[in-house]
């Protein structure tokens, strides 16, 4: 059993392979406005591992955000504020975010419109960052083959995200701004893995002797080998800790 979800570039969208004990979780995330339900269904049916064990359950969400996540004294957390994309699962990540940051600004019975303004204004950071993530994967897109492909390709990008692609490109630095979920190495495998590189390296890398660097990669890469050697097999582990009944 693979000890990961599988996530793959689909006509119309993405698809979603999760491996648990009993059976393999599927999902279609596509958009509506380039593919029709029936058309997006037969297509996931028909890209499965083995035979479907239930009916397609078919849920439509708007990606988007409150404009005030808090109003008066009401406080939405989790959907209630806002959904964008399930690719990098971080609706969970979310509501614990808007749980803290409620108890970092929590009132008292004057409901002070500054801490109102406050928690608004980090959740709408929050919100942002992680669109711009998400929004990178489809942007960085190499596939041509669908007017959807196509469509994100072309698209204009927010401002963050543009920077932030032209900072890479240049020297392959990606700075994380404030409290942003993702962090540098999230945004190198999406980077690299979509084939965007540097042109140039980060010059503070000459700034090293090589045989030091050298060294220190070297050292880097037996840790991880080590690491792995002593972690348990996926299924050894499922089996000690969290076997199905
Ligand atoms: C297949 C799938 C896979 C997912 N995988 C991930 C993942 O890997 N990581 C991740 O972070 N997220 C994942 N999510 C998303 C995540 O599960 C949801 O975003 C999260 O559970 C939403 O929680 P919530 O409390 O905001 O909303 P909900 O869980 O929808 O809770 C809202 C509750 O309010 C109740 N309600 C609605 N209207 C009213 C009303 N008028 N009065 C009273 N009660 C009402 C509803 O019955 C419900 O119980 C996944 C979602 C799906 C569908």
């Amino acid at each position: 059993m693979a000890p990961v979800t599988r996530a793959t570039a689909r006509p119309h969208g993405w698809q979603w392979r999760i491996p648990l004990q009993h059976r393999l979780g599927n999902g279609y995330a596509f958009s509506s406005d380039h593919v029709s339900e029936d058309e997006a269904t037969a297509y996931l049916l028909s890209h499965l591992d083995g035979q479907p064990l239930a009916e397609p359950n078919l849920i439509r969400f708007t990606a988007g955000r409150r404009k005030k996540s808090w109003l008066k004294n009401v406080v939405a957390i989790g959907l209630s504020a806002g959904f964008m994309e399930p690719l990098e699962s971080q609706s969970i990540h979310l509501i614990q975010v808007g749980i803290s940051r409620l108890m970092a600004h929590f009132p008292d019975r004057a409901f002070r419109q500054a801490d109102i303004d406050r928690y608004n204004r980090v959740m709408t950071f929050e919100y942002e960052k992680i669109r711009d993530f998400l929004i990178l994967h489809f942007k960085a897109t190499r596939r041509n083959d669908t007017p959807y492909w196509d469509y994100l390709r072309e698209m204009p990008v927010p401002e963050y995200l543009a920077d932030k692609i032209d900072l890479f490109r240049g020297s392959g630095r990606v700075f994380r701004e404030n409290e942003e979920l993702f962090n540098d190495t999230s945004w190198f495998a999406v980077f690299i893995g979509q084939g965007i590189l540097p042109q140039a390296w980060d010059p503070m890398a000459d700034t090293m002797d090589e045989g030091v660097f050298k060294a220190r990669m070297a050292e880097i890469k037996a840790v991880i080998a080590r690491s792995a050697e002593v972690m348990p097999d996926h299924m050894d582990f499922i089996g000690q800790n969290c076997a199905a009944a």
